[in-house]
């Protein structure tokens, strides 16, 4: 996924190798040449400024004069910098102290959250907890099937309005699936909710009952990172209309410039919370900041 701007940082970075010191000048040429690598690789412009502010005066401070190696220091500052962006420490789901968490996947249509929900599931089972599935995508007519093949998958239960129930009322669902889960001691709860494949108010608002039915723990904003320059505005949105805890980010595995994907943290100031780049259920890690910025700078 940021290939493009992992080989733009590298050979930025390569061509300061060499020089004994670095001057003022140096540093400026070096920043404007990050400056355009993120910007190009649509890093969100708030997000590009701060970066490279934090870069310069970073560099240009007694960090690097001091340094053995400037070109070194360099590196470390930009890596550092790069992971302050991305959040910084990893950060872990929060479970309910008396059972079931509650987790609610929101995002656009297409974002990838009922895949995510059978890759969470699985994962989750792996630990040792009993996740249980819920359907409460009951717009798109082949949405709950396509939960209860997930779920199968993941070798996990799905809660689901009973087939010929006509169309169901998502609210409902969702409350419902919480009693069950109690009763059949399933320790977390995913819900799966309907997106659109543009923001709208109808869709808000149904997440945001649902939210209000079930009181989450976690929310997590599902966002596809190939949407490019999208990515912000559809983050503000749902962070306006239903409020989230954490990111996932999902098809990483593509080729799109991704940038966008790399602001959200800084835009909402919500941790990326988990990474998913395929369509397998295994191709799915929680998000490590660190090892992302170190991805990124090869
Ligand atoms: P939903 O509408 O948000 O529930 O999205 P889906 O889970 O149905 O995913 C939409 C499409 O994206 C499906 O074809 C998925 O197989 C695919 N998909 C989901 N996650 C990933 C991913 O991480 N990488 C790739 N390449 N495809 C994905």
């Amino acid at each position: 996924m940021f290939d493009t701007l992992s080989d733009r940082l590298t050979s930025v970075l390569t061509n300061l190798r060499g020089k004994g010191r670095l001057s003022e000048a140096d540093i400026d040429a070096t920043a404007r040449e990050i400056r355009i690598a993120l910007l190009e690789a649509d890093v969100a412009l708030p997000v590009v400024r701060g970066f490279i502010k934090g870069v310069k005066e970073r560099a240009k401070g007694s960090e690097v004069s001091q340094a053995l190696n400037p070109a070194q220091q360099v590196v470390k500052i930009v890596n550092e910098e790069l992971v302050t962006i991305l959040g910084g420490e990893t950060r872990r789901l929060e479970l309910a102290k008396t059972p079931p968490t509650v987790i609610m996947l929101a995002g656009l249509q297409g974002a990838g959250k009922t895949t995510l929900a059978g890759k969470l599931a699985k994962w989750l089972s792996g630990q040792g907890h009993t996740p249980m599935l819920v359907a409460c995508d009951l717009q798109r007519p082949n949405a709950v099937n396509q939960l209860q093949v997930v779920g199968e998958r993941a070798g996990v239960p799905v809660f689901a309005p009973e087939p010929g129930n006509g169309v169901g009322d998502p609210v409902q669902v969702s409350r419902d699936s919480i009693e069950e889960a109690k009763r059949a001691q399933h320790d977390i709860v995913i819900v799966d909710t309907a997106g659109r494949l543009g923001v709208d108010e109808e869709m808000m608002k149904q997440a945001a009952d649902i939210r209000d039915a079930v009181k989450p723990d976690e929310i997590l904003f599902v966002l596809d990172a190939m949407i490019g320059q999208d990515a912000v505005t559809t983050a503000e949105a749902f962070r306006d209309g239903v409020g989230f805890s954490g990111v996932v980010l999902t098809k990483l595995d593509g080729d799109a410039r991704g940038g966008a994907a790399l602001s959200v943290r800084e835009v909402t100031g919500q941790p990326i919370m988990f990474a998913s780049s395929g369509e397998k259920l295994e191709d799915f890690d929680v998000f490590h900041p660190d090892r992302m910025g170190n991805r990124i700078l090869g």
